[in-house]
């Protein structure tokens, strides 16, 4: 199962095809073909980062077409570098589509079993995706390196074993975010990782107190070690720094830069109600 760009009605984003044929839309947007001015030039969908409000609402408006979808539809979550995880019901559609306020407060994971769209922002951090078929449940993470050692990922699959959910039944993708190439990081963060994951080819030494790390490849471990199918996880590998047409980037463009969004949504009437032509 492997991400792909697609172009869609007005903007060009990645999904994953096989994904879309199991009844669930997925998607990761580019930063193009927006109309926000620099440094947030121009697909911006963050409305937390000092960008004209205005254009962030056309911004988004032009994402929910896309998914043929308006804001009522989707939920958004605060995102605070934390790992708690919220169980998105039919009554949280709306909330944080079009305002900061009305945001899941402190949650960096939403998950559901219902038709609501899960929307989450990014700019280096690295979003994970999960779909379980059998129990038809999705959700996002936000995993930067503190939710990352959070093990933000392990808390989204304890809350679907919750719903009866099992990891080996479970598809997780993690999508674009900043590579081992250019995630540079210091003494401190890296004995925190090491603190979590023990000494490990994913935190490489460069120059002396300075690390490059791998958040995709740790995520995977993650993944793997709570009872994910390796075969079941679809790495994108896309560095949001290295591709700067693509993707805004918080580290390369020091702070001040606009955010891509994260989308997940259960096709209920796809999963559902499609009839067999042979039945
Ligand atoms: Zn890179």
């Amino acid at each position: 199962m492997v991400w792909q760009w697609k172009t869609g009605k007005r903007l060009r984003y990645l999904t994953i095809p096989e994904w879309e044929k199991l009844g669930v839309q997925i998607g990761f947007s580019s930063r193009e073909h927006g109309v926000s001015d620099s440094p947030f030039e121009s697909l911006n969908l963050g409305l937390h980062v000092g960008d004209d409000r205005d254009k962030v609402l056309e911004n988004r408006l032009k994402w929910f077409s896309e998914w043929n979808t308006s804001p009522k539809e989707v939920v958004v979550g605060q995102q605070v570098h934390g790992t708690q995880v919220y169980w998105v019901n039919p009554e949280d559609a709306g909330r944080g589509s079009t305002c900061l306020d009305s945001a899941i407060p402190l949650v960096d994971a939403l998950v559901t079993d219902t038709n609501v769209a899960l929307m989450a922002f990014f700019a280096d951090c690295v979003p994970v995706y999960f779909f379980n078929p059998v129990i038809k449940t999705i959700g996002i993470a936000h995993a930067g390196w503190k939710g990352t050692i959070g093990k933000i990922v392990q808390a989204v699959l304890d809350r679907m074993a919750q719903a009866g959910g099992k990891p080996e039944d479970c598809l997780a993708a993690i999508g674009p975010g900043i590579g081992p190439c250019c995630y540079e990081i210091d003494d401190s963060v890296a004995g925190k990782v090491r603190a979590v994951f023990g000494e490990s080819t994913l935190i490489k030494p460069t120059k002396p107190g300075k690390y490059m790390l791998d958040l995709w490849g740790l995520n995977k471990v993650q993944l793997i070690k709570a009872g994910i199918l390796e075969e079941n996880i679809s790495i994108c590998s896309l560095c949001t720094s290295c591709n700067s047409d693509a993707f805004f980037s918080y580290r390369r463009d020091e702070g001040q830069t606009g955010r891509m969004s994260s989308w997940i949504r259960l096709n209920l009437w796809e999963a559902h109600d499609v009839k067999d032509p042979n039945s």
